[in-house]
This record gives C-alpha cells, sequence and structure tokens, in this order.
C-alpha cells in the first residue's frame, strides 16, 4: 500500500534522509525506532507532505500511486493521516468546528452527523463534551494532546496511520487508552506506521503483529519482528548497532 523508494530529503539544504526503504502493506503493523535524530520526523512528515521537507531523489507511492509531489490535504483524502510529536495549539479554532470541516471535507459528511460521530468518539478517549467549545490544544496536557491526535485518527478511520511518538510526554493512563485505540483501529483494517524512541507503548501492544524498523543517520539499518523491540530494550541502540556493523 505504502511504498517509500530510496528516499532522500533534504531540510533547508541539509541531508536528512540519505535513501529510505519501506513497504507497508495492507492491514500490517510497522514500528519504526531509533535515537534522537535518526530522521524518524522527517521520514513521517514527508510521508504526510509537509511542504519544508523537500525530496531530492527516489519516492513515495501509495496504492501504486506516485504522490511525492502532491499537497498534504491530498494525501489525507487518499487516507493517510499523521498524529503529530508535537500538537501545537491553535489558538482561535475551536475543537467542534475544526472536527466538523476535516469530517465533512474528507468523509463529506453534513454537520449533523459529523456532530453526532464527534460526540460518540470522544468518550472513548477519555474527553468531556465541554472539551469541544475549545481551542485545539490551548492549555492541553500532553496526555490531552496525545489523546486528541488519536480522536482525529478514530474520527478518520485512515487507510494508514502514521503515529509520531504517541508515547512520549503522556501519563501512564492515556498511554493504555492510546495504545488500545490504535490496536483496535490496526483491528479493523488501518495500516499502523508507529514511530517510537522509548518503545514504552510497545509492552502494550501483541508483539506477534509488529514488523520493527531501527533508524539510523537517515537510514533504515536493520528490519525485524517484535522480537527486536526487547532486544534494544535489553542492550541499547548503540550495542546494536556495533554487532551489526552498522556503526561504519
Ligand atoms: P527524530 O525524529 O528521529 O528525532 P528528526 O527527523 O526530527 O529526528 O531530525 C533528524 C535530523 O534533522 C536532526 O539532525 C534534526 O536536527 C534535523 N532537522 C529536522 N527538522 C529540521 C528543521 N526543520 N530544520 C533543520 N533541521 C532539522
Ligand atoms: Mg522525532
Amino acid at each position: 500500500m505504502l511504498k517509500v523508494d530510496n528516499l532522500k530529503v533534504t531540510v533547508e539544504g541539509k541531508d536528512i534522509l540519505r535513501g529510505v526503504n519501506l513497504n507497508v502493506g495492507e492491514k500490517e503493523f510497522h514500528v519504526i525506532m531509533g535515537p534522537n535524530g535518526s530522521g524518524k520526523s522527517t521520514l513521517a512528515l514527508t510521508i504526510a507532505g509537509h511542504p519544508r521537507y523537500t525530496v531530492v531523489d527516489g519516492g513515495i507511492f501509495f496504492n501504486g500511486e506516485d504522490i511525492t509531489e502532491i499537497p498534504a490535504n491530498e494525501r489525507v483524502k487518499k487516507g493517510i493521516f499523521l498524529a503529530f510529536q508535537h500538537p501545537e495549539e491553535v489558538e482561535g479554532v475551536k475543537i467542534m468546528e475544526f472536527l466538523q470541516t476535516i469530517l465533512n471535507k474528507v468523509k463529506g459528511m453534513d454537520l449533523a452527523d459529523a456532530y453526532d460521530r464527534i460526540t460518540e468518539r470522544l468518550k472513548e478517549v477519555w474527553f468531556r463534551e465541554d472539551i469541544l467549545k475549545r481551542f485545539i490544544n490551548v492549555g492541553f496536557s500532553g496526555g490531552e494532546r496525545k489523546r486528541f491526535e488519536i480522536l482525529q485518527a478514530l474520527l478518520m478511520e485512515p487507510k494508514l496511520l502514521i503515529l509520531d511518538e504517541p508515547d512520549s510526554g503522556v501519563d501512564i493512563d492515556s498511554l493504555s487508552v492510546i495504545s488500545m485505540k490504535i490496536e483496535e483501529l490496526y483491528r479493523r483494517g488501518t495500516s499502523i506506521l508507529l514511530i517510537t524512541h522509548y518503545g514504552r507503548i510497545l509492552q502494550h501492544l501483541d508483539p506477534s503483529i509488529l514488523k520493527v524498523h531501527i533508524m539510523k543517520d537517515g537510514e533504515i539499518v536493520m528490519s525485524g519482528s517484535g522480537e527486536l523491540v526487547s532486544e534494544i530494550e535489553r542492550r541499547g541502540f548503540q550495542k546494536i548497532f556495533e554487532e551489526c556493523g552498522c556503526d561504519e
């Protein structure tokens, strides 16, 4: 479904991704781990179409179509949704209006149906209806920000859900509901590309469904099954890089 082919990306003239190859099939659950600065967020944002990232070589294909050059909102319509590592505050935009607008634009729902869907689903990620009158992420805790990203994913039901560190900066209770909802979306047919630095969230997920990749210096240097996660936790990235000769 998603094919990232020899993707090279620069940011403000600096080489960040140095030839990433990745295939995510239908109903697959992929995990990308890697040290800080290895290019995980760059990969996520480039797949989602963030204009700051310049593709200088290779490409991104979605269901066979080359989407390397199309704008971010077109990618959302095709079913790609990115939950941000650092969701930003949007002063002046109320959550209900925002969610109704995206359901209308992306799913073609009328405002009344959208309203019903939103009030129904927000409880699943522990929000009360009074949240809907507030501005996006303004005054939100880390856990609330990440749960709001998950709420958007639940509403969008994307074909491909990319999650950039949904486990960073969240309390343990938020983490359990976030991981439960991600796994639920996966079971209902969404493909997942989950980025995590600590792997904390992976303790809440069934390891037998995971395909794990490790990034280092803008490349995927190793791929394996869910067992790779416990190896990383036991030994750390550095030891693994030394052994595979990925350090040269
Ligand atoms: P990760 O998510 O794995 O921690 P990033 O993709 O955020 O890594 O960053 C990879 C590298 O790209 C880092 O060296 C970072 O400093 C650089 N980088 C990322 N975004 C920008 C940006 N907007 N401007 C300049 N450098 C950036
Ligand atoms: Mg990052």
